[in-house]
């Protein structure tokens, strides 16, 4: 077993308005025990007029709950509207910044130089990026699931040394099994999740590879995140639809009860 903590975080898209964040981190926070936090981290990723509030709400219980947003500018400050940029989210203690989901490269275009601009802008203000790639079903189809996400591995991180690197985690998510209830086996995760850590180490180092963790995501669910868990370069997930269920959201935490 690898000493990689994994990391449980929950993207809630654009769900939950800050009333309902409240009410939602509340619930995790009862739910969650002491231990739960020593086996795992345990993340939030709220749309972004939710950060204040689940800011305040962890900082003032001092909750171990991490949070993070769900997309960064490129640009630090300036006449971008509709924007949100890094030293904002790093004002707010944002952990976390989701980069390159597929549904912003789906709906917003974002192409890997976007992303890589994000990854820079992420490690610029002190956050940690969660680098998600993948593949679409037709590319699933054609078997290129591992050089068109390497593909994507290799753009985002152009230019990005290894000193931030060596701290990223990246979110291997299927398109074909977001959202969709259609879940990767454990052998698929495995083989994409494996194949990038072989990539970070032909970029980096062995060593580095060893210390990043890699996320899966892709409509997983309290009954099938042990197997997927239980790959040896799964280092956590990446959940949405589940997430909003408080409930499920936490069952998914405790995955080794
Ligand atoms: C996601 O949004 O990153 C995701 C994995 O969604 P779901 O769990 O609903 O498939």
């Amino acid at each position: 077993m690898s000493d990689r903590t994994p990391l449980m975080a929950g993207n809630w898209k654009m769900n939950l308005n800050h009333l309902e964040a409240i009410a939602h981190v509340q619930k995790l926070a009862f739910a969650l025990a002491e231990k739960d936090y020593e086996a795992v981290e345990v993340a939030v990723l709220p749309p972004f007029t939710d950060l204040r509030s689940v800011q305040t709400l962890v900082d003032g219980d001092k909750l171990k709950i991490k949070y993070g947003a769900q997309d960064i500018s490129a640009h630090d400050s300036g006449a971008y509207t509709g924007e949100i940029s890094g030293p904002m989210l790093s004002k707010l203690k944002c952990t976390y910044v989701a980069i390159g989901h597929s549904e912003r490269r789906q709906y917003h275009a974002e192409t890997d130089e976007i992303c890589n601009g994000k990854v820079k802008a992420a490690f610029r203000n002190d956050l940690t990026p969660i680098l998600c790639v993948g593949e679409g079903l037709d590319i699933r189809k054609a078997g290129q699931q591992v050089p068109y996400t390497l593909a994507q591995l290799d753009g985002a991180l152009e230019d990005v040394p290894a000193e931030q690197a060596e701290t990223i985690v990246i979110a291997y998510e299927p398109v074909w099994a977001i959202g969709t209830g259609e879940v990767a086996t454990p052998e698929d995760a495995q083989e994409v999740c494996g194949a990038i850590r072989g990539r970070l180490a032909e970029l980096y180092s062995q060593e580095l590879a060893d210390k990043v963790r890699i996320q899966y995501g892709g409509s997983v669910k309290s009954g099938n995140v042990a197997a997927i868990m239980a790959q040896p370069d799964v280092d956590g997930a990446l959940i949405g639809g589940a997430a909003l269920d408080a409930d499920e959201f936490v069952k998914i935490v405790r995955f080794r009860d």
